[in-house]
């Protein structure tokens, strides 16, 4: 088949964007790269018909990682306003920890419109208002993709030396990928979040920062109002949040069943708005820049990366590679830093016309190393938290949270919870008072070490990797087990 573009990449959301340009930088603008995507370029990197639904949050640092290595750095009206960290809230509202580090909270439907500036710049192609439904296969590689035309319904076709496939969660073409390859196809129903927020403009009644702060993302955990999940409330401006909740859907039918109610996510976040004792008089945001973006829903993936995400002409990222962190549901940040990765990659393998599974490894490698080994210990800690009470919460908030762990999560690492350790005598008391809830913290603690080395180990070669996914998946099983 003929190649008509050295790489395609299919899917001009935020991550297709970004790698775009990422692979026009390294190629030194040689590579002749098409991004496709089923939007029209007006509504570029719109997720479904609701809009660019997100929390719009993004660390500086992830920003930062991207003008450092791209040279692009983004400004206004992109960062729409700028946050000093995150805090996080327990179910009764007693205890706060603050989780510093600068951040953005982005306008989504704005972002994609300077990406494309960018991409233009470097010399990528676009290919707008094309629904692509399959990948093109021929002697165990990836060879090209095809699709319709929406305003037409005819027939799309090309073929290139590399797909990289960004479509987002619901990725068809993995999970129709009909070659012999390491990737995994298919994600557990319990490891994707239902999620929805509103894009609100309001009046402000007193002045509790516990509900609204402009200068703060807070995020509320509360399982009864967000089972297996948590809710959120991220300043846009001084009278403009960001408010939405994300649930886990079978914690949502066991936490109906159990109070004998019929609460779905919508009517979830309903709640949470009404509950928030300082935003009042909400009205959907009227800004241009929110038109056909201010309620919408959708879903994240919340397990680790795919094991594998190349494979003989293919790559996968972003949701569509299930890179969003376990523990927050943050996407943007880990799509960010494996966009730049891939793009370093796809440039030196066409540099060597050697678009294989084996010439596209250093990605796996490259991206575990960087940011994604961190991502199954924090899918153990998801699925621990997942089934503790609100009382344990506001227990283990109060009493077992040290500064350090406050670190190690801000660095994305896993937290020790050294309190819930027998070491000092003052906290045995405490331990013995809630010896379940402090075992399983201990426990998932321990596991998730055995689990982070285990990813620090990963394969430097395909041929290593099945002997090493066989050790993931019974660490795995024994660390969501017991
Ligand atoms: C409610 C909600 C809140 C969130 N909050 C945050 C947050 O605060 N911070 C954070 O970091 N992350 C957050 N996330 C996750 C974040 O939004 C995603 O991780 C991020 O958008 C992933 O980007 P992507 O480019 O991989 O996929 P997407 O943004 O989904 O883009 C996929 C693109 O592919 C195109 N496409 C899909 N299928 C096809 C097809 N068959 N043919 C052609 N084109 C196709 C789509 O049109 C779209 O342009 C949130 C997600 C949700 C749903």
């Amino acid at each position: 088949m003929t190649k008509d573009f050295d790489v395609i990449i299919a899917g001009g959301g935020l991550v297709g964007l970004i790698t775009a340009a990422a692979v026009a930088v390294y190629s030194n603008q040689r590579a002749r790269i098409l991004v496709v995507d089923r939007n029209s370029e007006q509504d570029a990197g719109k997720k479904t018909i609701n809009g660019w639904t997100c929390g719009d949050a993004v660390s500086k640092r992830s920003i930062d990682y991207v003008a450092k290595h791209l040279g692009i750095h983004y400004g206004s009206p992109e960062l729409e306003h700028p946050v000093k960290g995150v805090l996080v809230f327990s179910p009764d509202h007693k205890t706060s920890v603050l989780f510093d580090g600068e951040g953005y909270l982005l306008n989504r439907k704005i972002l994609p419109q300077r990406q494309i500036r960018d991409a233009k710049k470097l010399g990528v192609s676009f290919q707008f208002n094309v629904s692509l439904d399959r990948l093109l296969v021929e002697d165990g590689a990836v060879i090209g993709v095809v699709g319709r035309y929406l305003t037409d319904k005819s027939v799309f076709k090309l073929g290139a030396k590399m797909i990289i496939d960004a479509t987002g969660s619901a990725s068809k073409l993995r999970t129709s990928l009909s070659i012999n390859s390491k990737i995994q196809r298919e994600i557990d129903r319990d490891d994707v979040e239902a999620t929805g927020r509103y894009i609100y403009k309001f009046s402000q009644e007193g002045n509790d920062r516990s509900y609204f702060d402009p200068d703060y993302c807070l995020i509320h955990l509360d399982q009864y109002l967000a089972p297996g999940g948590y809710s959120w409330t991220f300043p846009k401006g001084k009278n403009k949040a960001n408010i939405g909740l994300g649930v886990q859907k079978s914690a949502l039918a066991r936490r109906n069943q159990r109070y004998g109610l019929n609460d779905n996510l919508q009517s979830l976040i309903d709640a949470y708005v009404t509950q928030n004792r300082t935003i009042q008089r909400c009205v959907l945001s009227d800004d241009a820049d929110d038109e056909g973006n201010s309620k919408g829903s959708w879903q994240v993936p919340v397990r680790r990366q795919n094991d594998c995400m190349v494979t003989n002409g293919y790559a996968v990222i972003g949701d569509a590679a299930w890179m969003p962190r376990p523990i927050d549901a943050g996407g943007m940040g880990p799509g960010l830093y494996a966009s730049v990765i891939l793009g370093k990659t796809v440039a030196g393998a066409l540099e060597t016309n050697d678009m294989s599974e084996k010439s596209l490894w250093p990605y796996n490698v490259e991206y575990m190393k960087t940011y994604g080994y961190q991502m199954a210990s924090f899918q153990v800690l998801r699925a621990y938290l997942q089934t503790i009470t609100n009382s344990e919460i506001n227990y283990g908030m109060k009493h077992f949270l040290t500064q350090d762990d406050i670190a190690d999560i801000t660095e994305r690492k896993h937290p020790k919870f050294q309190r819930t350790r027998f070491f000092n005598p003052m906290m045995w008391f405490r331990i013995m008072k809630a010896s379940k809830l402090a075992s399983g913290l201990r426990d998932t603690a321990k596991k998730s070490e055995t689990l982070i080395q285990h990813n620090l180990d990963y394969p430097e070669t395909p041929r290593g990797f099945p002997e090493w996914q066989k050790g993931l998946m019974k660490k795995m099983e024994n660390a969501t087990s017991a």
